[in-house]
């Protein structure tokens, strides 16, 4: 099956052809080429993969003797050849056989890489002796030069190994008449150099043949990504195989993805054997001992086989195996991406710049950004010599341009401060109205349009429309100078609509990424800043607050809000917020921000307070707004506030601490009788003084603290848990999704003796102020753990999630007591699952980042809680090590309320993916949110609809809800 004249390979006419050169330089290659009289030419004989003919071989031998007037000289060449470069792969094969000896004993198993017309047979071998007897095949002429080069091959092994060359007695030659060549060869142990191991490392030919088998992976890769048809990289991928696997002939078999036809290509087989070889290799049969056959496989497919074939009275070389594989491999991989360039290519005829402008605009996240990507690339994609994207402004009713490229200066201020005016442009309205691609030229354009091409030295341009769900984002341009317009525009369109799908997609991704952002800064309820945004404006005002310039924070706390949400129910107690915000906003003196804290608080900042008595002015402002009552769902509501006011003269201060007085004033104010103001007095720097008000309003609790130092050891506490629920759409139309339960997440209860069981609210804060927290924390840990040890499971184990408060996460015992409560209950670090929620205090605390590393060392997963309200933020995300969020049942509340919800909890299920994170979505009450959640792409759940939390751990089996319409 392997063609004729496939007798010696490549290797060796490129090694005599090489050291000619090496010798006598370029004239005397030249001469040898002359004199051997061969058929092949230069680049035939140098190319490694290539076979010819013994009679080549020894004609070049001939010619080699002749030219450099050496007789000797094949015996040269064979001893060089690892300094040459003898093929890499064979060197590193020999060197990893350990000894002279061991390389021997395989030697006659290699020859065939060479040569198919002799056969070498070991007679016998010992430490440092062996003796070969070395036959040509019937009907081939021995040549004592062909013998001389295989004497220098032989004596060179132990170089290889850092040792002086063997030493070769040859007695018996079959130029003189003997049956064969007896080759008896003696080497030493010896190293012949004093440093042996350094020359090894330094240059030794192990390390040349390495770099010279990376080289040849590295161009490969590079090769075949630049290729640009599937058949040209199919025969890139047989001709590297043949290169580094050394055999007279190379199959590669693939079958074509979409046509599931046979692509072959081959190296060294007569065309007629072809079909049924390449059948028979696809089909997975053995071939034989002769042929070494791999998988072309990648991780999304099977390709077909890679085959390197023997002549059939030989084994192929086991040992090439590795090699091909990896080289299979290699090739795999690099075929995916050419297919994957070759479909879209079918499909839709983009082009390379295409992939590289989608590829671009993955990384874009605002609109300005993706116009720029898009004008940038236009040009190279749609052969059009300037090119804009214009958003479509639909309250003005024109179009805006964003970006433009390929104009010069002058052209370019033209065109950003001209609007394309919709009333005015009726060739424009048609193409945009009919959402299509359309052409308009410079003769068909309405008088206003004209005159504005004619101004840019225009022919005409062609225009997509970017739509979302069938919203106008605005449009883009490729345009042509005058007299450049091609006369067939047909392929300009269709690339230029490929480009506009990428943008519409690119521009709505980064309205998407806009929402997020501005949500992650502002409340979604009431519109206003979050903590975020207001501690970030507090940070810089206090950063500018030079000599006497002061710097107030205000913090208002309704008087009973949960009063009105008790009785008037949710809505009523957001619809309330809502319009205590836009109070607040008409309190505001310019340059003041107000935020919403959370639940019912609110702060104001107020940056340049040139007196005290100002703050407390605002203060009474702020009061004086809740004076009138408010109308809620047609109800006159009395609501007061408490305000407390804290105030920073001079440099130097310090956002928490300025936060915490004005906290700690509103504190006194509720204590006093609510509906009205505490005052902290001034502070500067080192003033420790806290008004004492606030001081005595926290001892009045000191009843309920005894009580609560005390519940821990009198056993008070308990956890609560509350499913967490998977749900995954199901294999097929008719079973539905999928539930399981994934785990629960424990919550504090406090069976106090008198007051029955309280809800974290009623003791946590308390807890936290009197340093109990942690304690708290640390026994929920351990108390957890050992409950989801006794759950039941199914093949996944259930986790169980712990609520850590900050400083719970500071305790220097946590590490510990997460150990011994992982080894104690005897479960998989993977079931506990610890939630932390930012706070500043965090962030300020580098330590905390590598307390969440430890414990993710150790296998528990980090939860980030609430996640949404309060301090969270996106760049924050980034830089906590956490595995999954939580988002907060604010969200989830809002969902079925406005779209921007909607678009915002979509906004946050793409970014966990790109961050790569886990999502749980918590305070699921009704099955309307249960399906926009699963719409949006959340698969784990956690809320009433779920279940409750329960003082028992949570059923194995999902809640009954399977069947619900809303689910499918
Ligand atoms: P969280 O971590 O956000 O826990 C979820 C809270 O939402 C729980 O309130 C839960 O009962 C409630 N919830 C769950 N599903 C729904 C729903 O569908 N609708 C509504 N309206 N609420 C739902 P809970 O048990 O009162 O806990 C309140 C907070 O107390 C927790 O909020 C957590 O921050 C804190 N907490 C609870 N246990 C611990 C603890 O052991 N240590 C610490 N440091 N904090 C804890
Ligand atoms: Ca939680
Ligand atoms: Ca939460």
């Amino acid at each position: 099956m392997v063609t004729g004249e496939r007798e010696t390979s490549g290797v060796t006419t490129q090694l005599i052809l090489t050291y000619v050169r090496e010798r006598g330089g370029e004239a005397a290659l030249q001469d040898l080429l002359v004199r051997a009289e061969v058929p092949e030419t230069r680049d035939e004989l140098l190319d490694e993969t290539r076979w010819t003919s013994y009679t080549t071989r020894i004609r070049l031998f001939e010619a080699a003797v002749a030219v450099l007037d050496d007789p000797r000289c094949p015996y040269e060449m064979g001893a060089v050849a690892l300094r040459l470069g003898l093929h890499h792969s064979l060197v590193l094969v020999l060197r990893a056989l350990g000894s002279p000896r061991q390389v021997y004993r395989q030697l006659p198993r290699s020859v065939p890489k060479f040569s198919t017309t002799s056969t070498m047979e070991l007679v016998e071998c010992g430490g440092s002796s062996a003796v070969f007897r070395y036959r040509l095949h019937d009907g081939y002429r021995h040549s004592r030069l062909d013998c001389l080069y295989a004497q220098g091959l032989m004596c060179v092994i132990p170089e290889i190994f850092g040792l002086p060359s063997a030493e070769m007695v040859h007695e018996e030659c079959e130029s003189d008449g003997a049956d064969a060549c007896i080759y008896r060869l003696r080497w030493t142990h010896r190293s012949r150099l004093p440093f042996r191991r350094r020359r090894v490392v330094a240059d030794g030919p192990e390390l040349l043949a390495l770099r010279g088998l990376l080289r040849t992976l590295q161009s490969t890769t590079a090769e075949l990504v630049g290729g640009h048809d599937l058949d040209t990289v199919l025969r890139r991928i047989t001709e590297r195989a043949a290169s580094a696997v050394v055999a007279p002939a190379h199959l590669l078999a693939v079958l074509d993805p979409e046509t599931g036809t046979p692509q072959i290509h081959s190296i060294g087989i007569a065309d007629e054997d072809l079909p049924t070889l390449a059948g028979r290799l696809l089909a997975g049969e053995d071939l034989g001992p002769h042929v070494v056959a791999v998988e072309v496989r990648s991780a999304r497919r099977l390709h077909g086989q890679l085959a390197a074939i023997y002549p059939s009275n030989q084994q192929g070389p086991e040992n090439e195996r590795p090699m091909l594989t990896a080289y299979a491999g290699h090739a795999a991989a690099a075929l995916d991406l050419v297919l994957a360039l070759e479909s879209s290519r079918r499909g839709e005829s983009r082009s390379a710049s295409l992939l590289e402008l989608a590829h671009r605009l993955r990384a874009a996240s605002d609109a300005q950004t993706v116009a720029e990507v898009v004008v940038a690339m236009l040009p190279q994609v749609v052969g059009c010599d300037s090119s804009s994207v214009r958003a479509w402004n639909p309250s003005a009713g024109h179009l805006e341009t964003l970006a433009s490229s390929g104009l010069d200066e002058r052209e370019r201020a033209l065109v950003q401060t001209t609007f394309i005016r919709a009333d005015e442009t009726p060739e424009l309205v048609d193409v945009l109205t009919r959402h299509e691609t359309g052409i308009i030229t410079v003769d068909d354009a309405t008088p206003s349009l004209r005159a504005w091409l004619i101004e840019l030295d225009l022919d005409g341009f062609a225009v997509a429309p970017l739509l979302a769900d069938q919203t106008m984002l605005g449009v883009a341009t490729a345009a042509w100078r005058t007299g450049q317009m091609p006369t067939n525009t047909e392929e300009a369109l269709v690339r230029l609509r490929g480009v506009g799908e990428y943008a519409a997609t690119a521009l709505q991704n980064a309205r998407l990424w806009d929402t997020v952002r501005h949500q992650s800064l502002h409340d979604a309820l009431t519109g206003l800043p979050n903590r975020v945004l207001l501690t970030r404006t507090l940070e810089r005002a206090l950063a500018d607050a030079t000599g006497d310039g002061g710097v107030a924070v205000l913090y208002c706390d309704l008087d009973q809000f949960k009063h009105v949400n008790d009785s008037s129910g949710h809505p009523a107690g957001d619809e309330l917020l809502r319009q205590v915000a836009a109070r607040l906003l008409g309190v505001l003196r310019p340059g003041d921000m107000v935020g919403r804290l959370s639940g019912d608080e609110f702060a104001l900042v107020l940056p340049g307070v040139p007196d005290p008595l100002v703050a407390t002015g605002v203060a009474e402002r702020v009061l004086r707004c809740f004076a009138e009552p408010f109308r809620i769902e047609g109800q006159r509501m009395r609501v007061t506030t408490s305000v407390g006011v804290a105030v920073h003269v001079g440099s130097g201060g310090r956002v928490d601490q300025l936060l915490r007085d004005a906290d700690a004033g509103m504190y006194a104010a509720k204590q006093r009788g609510r509906n009205q103001f505490g005052f902290l007095p001034c502070r500067d720097d080192d003033a420790g003084s806290v008004d004492t008000a606030a001081f005595r309003a926290r001892t009045d609790a000191s009843e309920l603290e005894q009580e609560l130092r005390r519940a821990l050891s009198r056993n008070e506490l308990r956890l609560f848990f509350q499913p967490v629920v998977e749900i995954n759409d199901g294999a097929g139309e008719t079973t539905g999704p999928e539930m399981r339960l994934a785990g629960a997440e424990a919550l504090l209860r406090w069976e106090h003796p008198r007051l029955g069981t309280l809800a974290p609210e009623a003791f946590l804060t308390l807890a936290e102020e009197v340093g109990l927290i942690s304690d708290f924390d640390l026994w929920a840990v351990a108390e957890a753990c050992y409950a989801v040890a006794g759950w039941p499971s199914d093949e996944k184990l259930p986790h169980v999630a712990v609520n850590l408060s900050s400083a719970a996460l500071l305790d220097p015992r946590l590490y510990d007591v997460v150990r011994s409560a992982l080894s104690d209950a005897d479960i998989a670090p993977e079931q506990l699952h610890l939630e932390v929620v930012e706070s500043r205090a965090l962030l300020d605390v580098p330590v905390v980042v590598e307390r969440l590393n430890e414990l993710r060392r150790l296998g528990v997963s980090i939860s980030l809680d609430d996640f949404g309200t309060g301090y969270s933020t996106l760049a924050w995300l980034q830089r906590l090590p956490v595995d999954r969020i939580k988002v907060d049942r604010t969200f989830t509340a809002e969902l079925g309320r406005s779209a921007s919800a909607q678009a915002l909890v979509r906004g946050i299920f793409a970014l966990a993916a790109e961050l790569g994170v886990g999502v749980v979505a918590e305070g699921v009450e009704t099955t309307e949110q249960l399906t926009e959640l699963r719409r949006a792409g959340c698969r784990l759940f956690q809320g009433y609809l779920l279940g409750r939390p329960e003082p028992r751990m949570p059923a194995l089996a999902p809640p009954p809800l399977a069947g619900h319409p809303s689910l499918h």
